[in-house]
């Protein structure tokens, strides 16, 4: 039987290390406990929300209803040819502890996305990316456990509907799934994507560089220029970058010739969210006990206060980018507890 507590602070649960308290909070380690805490919440009317590794999540209050900690455990290969395998992850694995695995099965393709805090079975929520590789690339397939009916559902990469650190459970089905495995294909013989510049520079001196050496410096760019949650409270990237149209580019080029872009496909482009934090001046600010970091004005950063406190420096940073840029900042960590 699963064990349900109540007021549960959920402060060392997120990664930006703010206080709240879940109303009611269990961590399953199956399905069948899913199924309980499910039927739990059912009988007393209470909203449910998944938990993973907290590294995406801005807690602006406390959480009514039940909180699920999803801690299932296993990694299986399914599949195998030559060239591909197709591996089965539990929802509970941790993604940087799942790459290493794979690199010491010879199963490749996952180093770009080393380091990236949290789960696996929070990867498709939000296609997570880096050095130029999404999940998407690699995404076979999900298991979900339907929230309000407890049916198991399958879902293939088109019906996730992923986008640009976005999936379908960002819209349509928000709040509505568990998710408890993800299923990728990883490549058997050894390959590597060098197409992100950083990374590509950073290698430049390797005359075959192999999956191991792109992981280890991923690892290293990462933890030279990203803040670690244990010791700075953040949630990585707190804005997504905006994607701006070619009108609305060329608008903004005129005003500003230095800013830089990337051109996407369909006449879009990307413009990198921390440029224009930082010409809006508020890079390295500090605003009571929250702030931005000195060094990456994309993170913002938890020096002791709340969410509250934590969205209001956000919504400030929105107003002055939209004001200066018209362009609308869009938070990418998923807000809970908001009243
Ligand atoms: P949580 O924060 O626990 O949850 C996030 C959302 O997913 C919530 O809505 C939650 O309800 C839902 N959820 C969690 N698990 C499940 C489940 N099993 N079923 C259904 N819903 C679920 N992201 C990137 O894309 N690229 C990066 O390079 C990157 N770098 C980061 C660097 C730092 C320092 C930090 C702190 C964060 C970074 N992130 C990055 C964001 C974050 O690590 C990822 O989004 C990660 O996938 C979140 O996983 P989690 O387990 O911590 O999810
Ligand atoms: P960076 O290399 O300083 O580049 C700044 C931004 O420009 C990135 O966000 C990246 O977009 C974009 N960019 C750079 N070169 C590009 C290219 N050749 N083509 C297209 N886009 C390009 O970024 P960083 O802050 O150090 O982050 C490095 C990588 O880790 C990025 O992929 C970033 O997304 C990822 N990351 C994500 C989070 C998060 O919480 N989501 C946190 C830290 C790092 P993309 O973001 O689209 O790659």
């Amino acid at each position: 039987m699963i064990e349900i507590a109540s007021q549960v602070s959920l402060q060392g649960y997120n990664t930006l290390a703010l206080p709240a308290c879940a109303e009611y909070f269990c961590s399953v380690t199956s399905e069948q406990q899913i199924a309980q805490a499910l039927d739990y919440a059912r009988s007393h009317n209470l909203q449910v929300t998944a938990l993973g590794g907290g590294s995406n999540l801005l807690l602006a209050g406390d959480i009514a209803g039940l909180v699920i900690y999803l801690d299932l455990r296993g990694i299986n290969c399914v599949d195998s040819c030559k060239d591909s395998v197709t591996i089965e992850f539990a929802a509970g694995e941790n993604w940087h502890k799942a790459i290493e695995y794979c690199l010491q099965q010879g199963w490749y393709g996952l180093e770009n996305l080393s380091l990236i805090p949290g789960n696996m079975g929070a990867a498709p929520i939000q296609n997570i990316g880096a050095y130029g590789v999404e999940l998407c690339d690699l995404f076979v397939s999900l298991r979900a456990i339907n929230i309000a009916t407890g049916e198991v559902l399958i879902m293939d990469r088109q019906a996730c509907e992923f986008g640009y650190r976005d999936s379908i459970f960002k819209h349509k089905y928000s709040n509505c799934y568990l998710i408890t495995q993800v299923s990728l294909e990883l490549w058997a013989q050894p390959q590597v994507n060098l197409q992100y510049p950083a990374l590509a520079e950073a290698l430049a001196a390797e005359s075959e560089p192999t999956p191991e050496m792109v992981s280890a410096a991923v690892c290293a760019i990462r933890s030279a220029k990203l803040p670690d949650p244990a010791q700075i409270p953040n949630a990585g990237s707190f804005f997504k970058n905006p994607m701006v149209d070619a009108e609305q580019l060329k608008s903004l080029l005129a005003d500003n010739p230095k800013m830089p872009f990337y051109s996407a496909d369909n006449g879009w482009s990307k413009v990198p969210a921390a440029w224009l934090i930082d010409q809006s001046g508020f890079r390295g600010l500090r605003s009571g006990n929250v702030g931005v970091h000195r060094d990456q004005a994309l993170v913002l950063v938890n020096f002791g206060g709340t969410g509250a406190e934590l969205l209001a420096l956000a919504n400030r940073i929105q107003s002055e980018v939209l004001e200066r840029f018209a362009i609308a900042l869009e938070i990418e960590p998923r807000i809970y507890g908001q009243s």
